[in-house]
Protein backbone atom coordinates (compact mmCIF):
# COMPACT_ATOMS: atom_id res chain seq x y z
CA UNK A 1 0.00 0.00 0.00
CA UNK A 2 0.85 3.78 -0.10
CA UNK A 3 0.58 6.79 2.15
CA UNK A 4 0.93 10.19 1.44
CA UNK A 5 2.10 12.84 4.09
CA UNK A 6 0.62 16.35 3.81
CA UNK A 7 -1.73 15.13 2.07
CA UNK A 8 -4.14 17.78 2.30
CA UNK A 9 -1.43 20.38 0.80
CA UNK A 10 -1.53 21.36 -2.84
CA UNK A 11 1.10 19.23 -3.91
CA UNK A 12 0.02 16.08 -1.51
CA UNK A 13 -3.51 16.61 -3.72
CA UNK A 14 -2.09 16.12 -6.73
CA UNK A 15 -0.06 13.31 -6.03
CA UNK A 16 -3.39 11.79 -4.67
CA UNK A 17 -5.19 12.56 -7.89
CA UNK A 18 -2.37 11.09 -9.35
CA UNK A 19 -2.12 7.80 -7.97
CA UNK A 20 -5.88 7.52 -8.51
CA UNK A 21 -5.70 8.68 -12.11
CA UNK A 22 -2.66 5.51 -12.44
CA UNK A 23 -5.29 3.25 -11.90
CA UNK A 24 -3.95 2.49 -8.53
CA UNK A 25 -6.71 1.31 -6.16
CA UNK A 26 -8.19 3.86 -3.58
CA UNK A 27 -8.28 1.41 -0.66
CA UNK A 28 -4.75 0.81 -1.54
CA UNK A 29 -3.56 4.26 -0.89
CA UNK A 30 -3.68 6.40 2.08
CA UNK A 31 -3.65 9.78 3.41
CA UNK A 32 -2.21 11.53 6.25
CA UNK A 33 -3.15 14.83 7.12
CA UNK A 34 -3.01 16.55 10.61
CA UNK A 35 -6.82 17.89 9.62
CA UNK A 36 -9.38 15.08 9.38
CA UNK A 37 -12.11 17.52 8.06
CA UNK A 38 -9.74 18.92 5.71
CA UNK A 39 -8.91 15.40 3.84
CA UNK A 40 -12.89 14.64 4.42
CA UNK A 41 -12.98 14.91 0.03
CA UNK A 42 -10.42 12.11 -0.16
CA UNK A 43 -12.42 9.50 2.44
CA UNK A 44 -15.63 10.35 -0.12
CA UNK A 45 -13.23 8.77 -2.78
CA UNK A 46 -12.44 5.79 -0.46
CA UNK A 47 -9.01 6.83 0.22
CA UNK A 48 -8.22 5.72 3.38
CA UNK A 49 -7.89 8.50 5.87
CA UNK A 50 -5.22 8.42 9.30
CA UNK A 51 -4.68 11.91 11.41
CA UNK A 52 -1.39 12.78 12.43
CA UNK A 53 1.02 15.70 12.75
CA UNK A 54 4.60 15.71 12.47
CA UNK A 55 4.60 16.96 15.88
CA UNK A 56 3.52 13.63 17.10
CA UNK A 57 5.51 10.72 16.30
CA UNK A 58 3.41 8.18 17.92
CA UNK A 59 0.54 8.99 15.71
CA UNK A 60 3.23 8.82 12.73
CA UNK A 61 4.09 5.65 13.35
CA UNK A 62 0.24 4.25 13.92
CA UNK A 63 -0.70 6.15 10.41
CA UNK A 64 2.62 4.14 9.03
CA UNK A 65 0.99 1.05 9.88
CA UNK A 66 0.72 -1.58 6.83
CA UNK A 67 2.31 0.90 4.47
CA UNK A 68 4.99 -0.42 2.11
CA UNK A 69 5.45 2.87 0.23
CA UNK A 70 5.51 6.35 2.19
CA UNK A 71 5.67 9.66 0.20
CA UNK A 72 7.05 12.16 2.71
CA UNK A 73 6.59 15.92 1.21
CA UNK A 74 8.15 17.90 3.35
CA UNK A 75 6.62 20.08 6.35
CA UNK A 76 6.41 23.94 5.56
CA UNK A 77 6.76 25.17 8.94
CA UNK A 78 10.47 26.12 8.04
CA UNK A 79 12.67 26.50 11.19
CA UNK A 80 10.98 23.34 12.96
CA UNK A 81 11.34 21.00 10.18
CA UNK A 82 14.45 19.13 11.57
CA UNK A 83 12.71 17.82 14.71
CA UNK A 84 9.43 17.11 12.56
CA UNK A 85 10.77 15.43 9.72
CA UNK A 86 12.79 13.21 12.37
CA UNK A 87 9.41 12.42 13.86
CA UNK A 88 8.31 11.00 10.27
CA UNK A 89 11.20 8.81 10.08
CA UNK A 90 11.81 7.11 13.27
CA UNK A 91 7.97 6.26 13.19
CA UNK A 92 8.36 5.00 9.10
CA UNK A 93 11.18 2.80 10.66
CA UNK A 94 9.24 1.51 13.64
CA UNK A 95 5.70 1.29 11.13
CA UNK A 96 8.29 -1.33 8.97
CA UNK A 97 7.58 1.49 6.28
CA UNK A 98 9.23 -0.47 2.99
CA UNK A 99 10.55 2.33 1.22
CA UNK A 100 10.74 6.24 2.30
CA UNK A 101 10.34 8.49 -0.99
CA UNK A 102 11.26 12.36 0.35
CA UNK A 103 10.85 15.63 -1.37
CA UNK A 104 14.17 17.21 -1.08
CA UNK A 105 15.77 19.93 -2.95
CA UNK A 106 18.30 20.34 -6.04
CA UNK A 107 21.63 19.43 -4.89
CA UNK A 108 19.95 19.49 -1.42
CA UNK A 109 23.82 18.13 0.29
CA UNK A 110 25.70 20.89 -1.36
CA UNK A 111 23.16 23.77 -2.29
CA UNK A 112 24.02 26.61 -0.46
CA UNK A 113 20.74 27.86 -0.47
CA UNK A 114 18.41 29.09 2.15
CA UNK A 115 16.12 26.11 2.36
CA UNK A 116 18.82 23.65 1.83
CA UNK A 117 19.86 23.01 5.47
CA UNK A 118 16.73 21.53 6.62
CA UNK A 119 16.67 19.41 3.62
CA UNK A 120 20.21 18.17 4.32
CA UNK A 121 19.35 17.12 7.44
CA UNK A 122 16.47 15.11 6.12
CA UNK A 123 18.45 12.98 3.53
CA UNK A 124 21.10 12.84 6.42
CA UNK A 125 18.51 11.39 8.78
CA UNK A 126 17.33 8.58 6.38
CA UNK A 127 20.65 7.73 5.11
CA UNK A 128 21.53 6.71 8.88
CA UNK A 129 18.31 5.05 9.77
CA UNK A 130 18.37 2.47 7.29
CA UNK A 131 15.25 2.48 5.39
CA UNK A 132 15.70 2.01 1.73
CA UNK A 133 14.70 5.52 0.20
CA UNK A 134 14.39 7.64 -3.11
CA UNK A 135 14.86 11.14 -2.56
CA UNK A 136 12.96 13.50 -5.00
CA UNK A 137 14.72 16.94 -5.10
CA UNK A 138 12.76 18.89 -6.48
CA UNK A 139 13.24 22.47 -7.93
CA UNK A 140 11.01 25.42 -7.96
CA UNK A 141 7.66 25.75 -8.20
CA UNK A 142 6.64 27.52 -11.58
CA UNK A 143 3.82 28.73 -9.54
CA UNK A 144 6.10 30.95 -7.30
CA UNK A 145 6.81 33.01 -10.09
CA UNK A 146 3.04 33.02 -11.88
CA UNK A 147 1.30 33.78 -9.14
CA UNK A 148 2.57 37.31 -9.56
CA UNK A 149 1.58 37.77 -13.03
CA UNK A 150 -1.29 39.32 -12.62
CA UNK A 151 0.56 42.21 -10.77
CA UNK A 152 3.58 42.30 -13.44
CA UNK A 153 1.17 43.33 -15.81
CA UNK A 154 -0.13 45.73 -14.07
CA UNK A 155 2.81 47.05 -13.35
CA UNK A 156 4.08 46.47 -16.48
CA UNK A 157 7.22 45.56 -14.95
CA UNK A 158 8.76 42.42 -12.96
CA UNK A 159 10.88 43.35 -10.50
CA UNK A 160 13.33 40.99 -9.22
CA UNK A 161 17.19 40.69 -8.01
CA UNK A 162 17.84 37.20 -9.38
CA UNK A 163 20.52 39.40 -11.89
CA UNK A 164 20.77 36.18 -14.89
CA UNK A 165 19.81 33.42 -13.04
CA UNK A 166 18.40 30.53 -14.45
CA UNK A 167 15.81 28.49 -12.54
CA UNK A 168 14.80 25.27 -13.07
CA UNK A 169 11.01 24.84 -12.79
CA UNK A 170 8.37 23.25 -13.34
CA UNK A 171 4.55 23.19 -12.24
CA UNK A 172 3.03 21.43 -9.17
CA UNK A 173 1.43 19.27 -11.14
CA UNK A 174 4.20 18.01 -13.06
CA UNK A 175 6.63 16.99 -9.86
CA UNK A 176 3.45 15.51 -8.41
CA UNK A 177 3.01 13.46 -11.70
CA UNK A 178 6.67 12.67 -11.25
CA UNK A 179 6.06 11.95 -7.78
CA UNK A 180 3.25 9.61 -8.29
CA UNK A 181 5.10 7.58 -10.87
CA UNK A 182 8.39 7.15 -8.92
CA UNK A 183 6.19 6.03 -5.81
CA UNK A 184 4.94 3.04 -8.64
CA UNK A 185 8.46 2.58 -9.32
CA UNK A 186 10.57 -0.50 -8.59
CA UNK A 187 13.76 0.80 -7.05
CA UNK A 188 16.58 -1.56 -6.11
CA UNK A 189 18.92 0.69 -4.02
CA UNK A 190 18.78 4.14 -2.66
CA UNK A 191 17.98 6.31 -4.88
CA UNK A 192 18.70 10.08 -5.27
CA UNK A 193 17.11 12.27 -8.25
CA UNK A 194 17.42 15.63 -9.15
CA UNK A 195 14.21 16.86 -10.55
CA UNK A 196 14.76 20.35 -12.47
CA UNK A 197 12.14 21.41 -14.92
CA UNK A 198 12.46 24.36 -17.54
CA UNK A 199 15.06 26.52 -16.97
CA UNK A 200 14.65 30.22 -17.66
CA UNK A 201 15.83 33.79 -16.08
CA UNK A 202 13.42 36.74 -14.91
CA UNK A 203 13.95 38.46 -18.23
CA UNK A 204 12.45 35.44 -20.09
CA UNK A 205 9.55 35.31 -17.66
CA UNK A 206 8.97 38.71 -18.32
CA UNK A 207 8.99 38.16 -22.50
CA UNK A 208 7.19 35.19 -22.03
CA UNK A 209 4.10 37.28 -19.73
CA UNK A 210 4.11 39.97 -22.77
CA UNK A 211 4.00 37.54 -25.20
CA UNK A 212 1.47 35.28 -23.55
CA UNK A 213 -0.58 38.38 -22.11
CA UNK A 214 -0.65 40.69 -25.21
CA UNK A 215 0.92 43.52 -22.26
CA UNK A 216 4.40 44.54 -22.30
CA UNK A 217 5.83 43.86 -19.24
CA UNK A 218 9.91 45.00 -19.05
CA UNK A 219 12.25 43.21 -16.48
CA UNK A 220 13.56 45.55 -13.88
CA UNK A 221 16.51 44.40 -12.13
CA UNK A 222 17.32 45.44 -8.42
CA UNK A 223 19.54 44.60 -5.83
CA UNK A 224 18.83 42.03 -3.64
CA UNK A 225 19.69 45.27 -0.95
CA UNK A 226 16.82 47.11 -2.75
CA UNK A 227 14.56 44.44 -3.48
CA UNK A 228 14.31 43.60 0.34
CA UNK A 229 13.98 47.74 1.19
CA UNK A 230 11.54 47.98 -1.57
CA UNK A 231 9.20 44.88 0.11
CA UNK A 232 9.97 46.78 3.05
CA UNK A 233 8.47 49.76 2.15
CA UNK A 234 5.59 47.89 0.55
CA UNK A 235 4.51 47.15 4.16
CA UNK A 236 6.18 43.45 4.23
CA UNK A 237 7.74 42.12 7.67
CA UNK A 238 11.86 41.95 7.76
CA UNK A 239 11.67 38.30 8.16
CA UNK A 240 9.93 37.78 4.39
CA UNK A 241 11.87 40.66 3.45
CA UNK A 242 14.75 39.23 4.15
CA UNK A 243 13.93 35.96 3.45
CA UNK A 244 12.95 36.92 -0.25
CA UNK A 245 15.64 38.93 -0.71
CA UNK A 246 17.97 35.97 0.09
CA UNK A 247 15.74 33.51 -2.30
CA UNK A 248 16.64 36.30 -5.43
CA UNK A 249 20.57 36.35 -3.99
CA UNK A 250 20.37 31.94 -4.96
CA UNK A 251 18.52 32.52 -8.15
CA UNK A 252 21.48 34.81 -9.12
CA UNK A 253 23.82 32.49 -7.85
CA UNK A 254 22.03 29.79 -10.18
CA UNK A 255 21.40 27.51 -6.65
CA UNK A 256 17.65 26.72 -8.11
CA UNK A 257 19.14 26.06 -11.77
CA UNK A 258 19.81 21.95 -12.71
CA UNK A 259 19.92 20.51 -15.92
CA UNK A 260 18.81 17.20 -15.18
CA UNK A 261 16.82 14.71 -16.83
CA UNK A 262 15.52 13.14 -14.05
CA UNK A 263 11.71 14.81 -14.30
CA UNK A 264 10.78 14.17 -18.01
CA UNK A 265 12.26 10.78 -17.42
CA UNK A 266 10.07 10.24 -15.14
CA UNK A 267 7.22 11.93 -17.03
CA UNK A 268 7.97 10.24 -20.46
CA UNK A 269 6.88 13.57 -21.62
CA UNK A 270 8.74 17.44 -21.67
CA UNK A 271 7.81 19.46 -18.37
CA UNK A 272 4.74 21.78 -18.76
CA UNK A 273 5.90 25.06 -21.10
CA UNK A 274 6.37 28.25 -19.27
CA UNK A 275 4.09 30.16 -21.70
CA UNK A 276 1.28 27.15 -20.61
CA UNK A 277 1.84 27.99 -16.86
CA UNK A 278 1.80 31.62 -17.42
CA UNK A 279 -1.78 31.72 -19.14
CA UNK A 280 -2.96 29.69 -16.75
CA UNK A 281 -1.96 32.31 -14.53
CA UNK A 282 -4.19 34.93 -16.02
P1 LIG B 1 1.33 23.58 1.04
O1 LIG B 1 1.63 24.76 1.87
O2 LIG B 1 0.17 23.60 0.11
O3 LIG B 1 1.17 22.30 1.96
C1 LIG B 1 1.99 22.06 3.06
C2 LIG B 1 1.47 20.79 3.69
O4 LIG B 1 2.27 20.49 4.84
C3 LIG B 1 0.02 20.91 4.17
O5 LIG B 1 -0.67 19.74 3.83
C4 LIG B 1 0.17 21.00 5.67
O6 LIG B 1 -0.95 20.51 6.37
C5 LIG B 1 1.38 20.13 5.88
N1 LIG B 1 1.98 20.36 7.17
C6 LIG B 1 2.61 21.49 7.58
N2 LIG B 1 2.98 21.36 8.85
C7 LIG B 1 2.55 20.14 9.26
C8 LIG B 1 2.61 19.44 10.49
N3 LIG B 1 3.18 20.00 11.57
N4 LIG B 1 2.09 18.22 10.55
C9 LIG B 1 1.51 17.65 9.46
N5 LIG B 1 1.41 18.26 8.28
C10 LIG B 1 1.92 19.49 8.19
O7 LIG B 1 2.69 23.27 0.23
P2 LIG B 1 2.83 22.50 -1.16
O8 LIG B 1 1.93 21.34 -1.18
O9 LIG B 1 2.77 23.48 -2.25
O10 LIG B 1 4.35 22.01 -1.08
C11 LIG B 1 4.69 20.84 -0.39
C12 LIG B 1 5.99 21.07 0.33
O11 LIG B 1 7.00 21.47 -0.62
C13 LIG B 1 5.96 22.21 1.34
O12 LIG B 1 5.48 21.74 2.57
C14 LIG B 1 7.40 22.63 1.40
O13 LIG B 1 8.17 21.77 2.21
C15 LIG B 1 7.86 22.44 -0.03
N6 LIG B 1 7.77 23.65 -0.85
C16 LIG B 1 8.39 23.60 -2.06
C17 LIG B 1 8.39 24.70 -2.90
C18 LIG B 1 9.03 24.61 -4.23
O14 LIG B 1 8.98 25.61 -4.96
N7 LIG B 1 9.60 23.49 -4.62
C19 LIG B 1 7.71 25.96 -2.51
C20 LIG B 1 7.03 25.87 -1.25
C21 LIG B 1 7.09 24.76 -0.46
P3 LIG B 1 -2.38 21.27 6.29
O15 LIG B 1 -2.97 20.85 4.96
O16 LIG B 1 -3.13 20.76 7.44
O17 LIG B 1 -2.10 22.74 6.34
Amino acid sequence: TYAVTAATGQLGTLVTDQLLAKNVESASITAVARDADKAAPFAARGVTVRTADYDDREALEAAFDGVDRLLFISGSEVGRRVPQHRNVIEAAKAAGVGRVYYTSVLRATDNPMVLAPEHKATEEMLAESGIAHTILRHGWYTENYTAEVPRHIARGVLLHAGGDGRIAAATRADFAEADAQALLTDYEANVTLELGGVSFTYADLARTISEVSGTAVEPQPVTPQEFRQILLQGGMDENTAGFLARLESDVAADRLDGDSTNLTDLLARPVTPLSIAVRAAL
